[in-house]
């Protein structure tokens, strides 16, 4: 038996372990062996662990796929990556082969492969992935900051299907750390009227300090009112993050104007007037996962546009994952880094 090194395991339904497993090994001349130097807890990873769960992952999976780390080992088909290289890495590894990918979209792949959720991930010392999901990171980036270059890079590929222009307006939904950034993303864009809606209070009284833009608690103000009476005509463009506003979103948005669709809520079924859309002329856009945008999130990143170290709001040695998820689970926190 080879080397072991502790990680957290998605055993069985609500059952995370911290175990003794194995080093993985390259089996691929394409793979990478990285050593995890920080690994972001996602949302997701709250659903995975919840009971019933509200995401379905392998189990006997190591969880984690929001990370940061250095190339320790390499395939012998590797040649962009160098050992000591510092990396971030795309958890959705994609074929390259399949009609979607040939499409350009390799979010939409057929044969798309999630890292810690369908295999082995990064709450861990090590991790093995295809050379072809890593990209370089510059080394004096901050590594809890480094380790939300994916949440960021699925950010960027939703502002990316939305025409911001400097002094539009903006309505997010949702204050958690996707909502947040893309609330971080729309002011360095020049958006000037933001409106960020929350019902938990933690969450509302952090978007309130970050100061981006108004913080309205959809349960008790007249959110529709306060955007219209404040742009005149409704917000230009509307982000849901919440997976399941999209009524309210079709409500707040301007004639003409967009709204995106970030989250996933798979109860969600709200009854929508469809002659809204199409007397209001509004345009509806999913966005899924990260598309070719990781070098795009790695640049803000590297260059400091938008300052995400604001948003970690904990640091937990591996071990204690546990707490990291259960501040999650009560909206106490932000983003939580765990260091293995
Ligand atoms: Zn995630
Ligand atoms: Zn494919």
């Amino acid at each position: 038996m080879g080397e072991m090194m502790k990680a957290a395991v998605f055993v069985s339904e609500g059952n995370l372990v911290v175990k003794d497993v194995p080093v993985p090994q390259i089996t691929k001349g394409d793979q990478v062996l990285i050593e995890v130097e920080a690994c972001s807890i996602c949302g997701t990873d709250v659903h995975i662990t919840a009971v019933p769960p509200g995401y379905i992952a392998t189990p006997n999976t190591i969880l984690g796929h929001e990370f940061v780390g250095y190339v320790r080992a390499k395939g012998e088909l590797v040649d962009q990556v160098e050992i000591g290289q510092r990396v971030v890495v795309n958890p959705n590894n994609y074929c390259g082969k399949c009609v979607y990918c040939k499409k350009n979209l390799p979010n939409q792949c057929e044969n798309i492969e999630a890292l810690g959720i369908d295999y082995d991930g990064a709450f861990a010392k090590y991790c093995v992935v295809s050379d072809k999901v890593v990209y370089p990171i510059a080394k004096d980036v901050d590594a809890g900051v480094a380790a939300c270059a994916e949440p960021l890079a699925c950010v960027v590929n939703g502002i990316n299907k939305a025409d911001v222009k400097p002094g539009d307006s903006a309505v997010v939904v949702g204050a958690g750390p996707i909502g947040l950034m893309i609330a971080m993303m729309l002011k360095s864009a020049g958006v000037d009227k933001l409106f960020i809606l929350e019902t938990a209070p933690v969450r509302a009284a952090f978007a309130e300090n970050l100061k981006l833009g108004r913080v309205i608690n959809p349960i008790t103000e007249k959110a529709g009112e306060i955007v219209t009476e404040a742009t005149g005509i409704g917000a230009d463009f509307v982000f849901d993050v919440t997976g399941s506003q999209m009524v309210s979103c079709v409500d707040m948005v301007r004639k003409g104007g967009t709204v995106v669709l970030f989250g996933v809520n798979k109860m969600a079924r709200k009854e929508i007037a469809q002659c809204e859309i199409t007397t209001k002329e509004i345009s509806v856009k999913g966005t899924w996962l990260a598309n070719a945008t990781f070098p795009q999130a790695v640049s803000i990143i590297e260059s400091g546009v938008i300052d995400l170290s604001k948003l970690i709001t904990a640091t937990y040695p591996l071990e204690q994952i546990h707490e990291g998820l259960e501040l999650l689970r009560k909206g106490e926190a932000v983003k939580v880094i765990i260091k293995p």
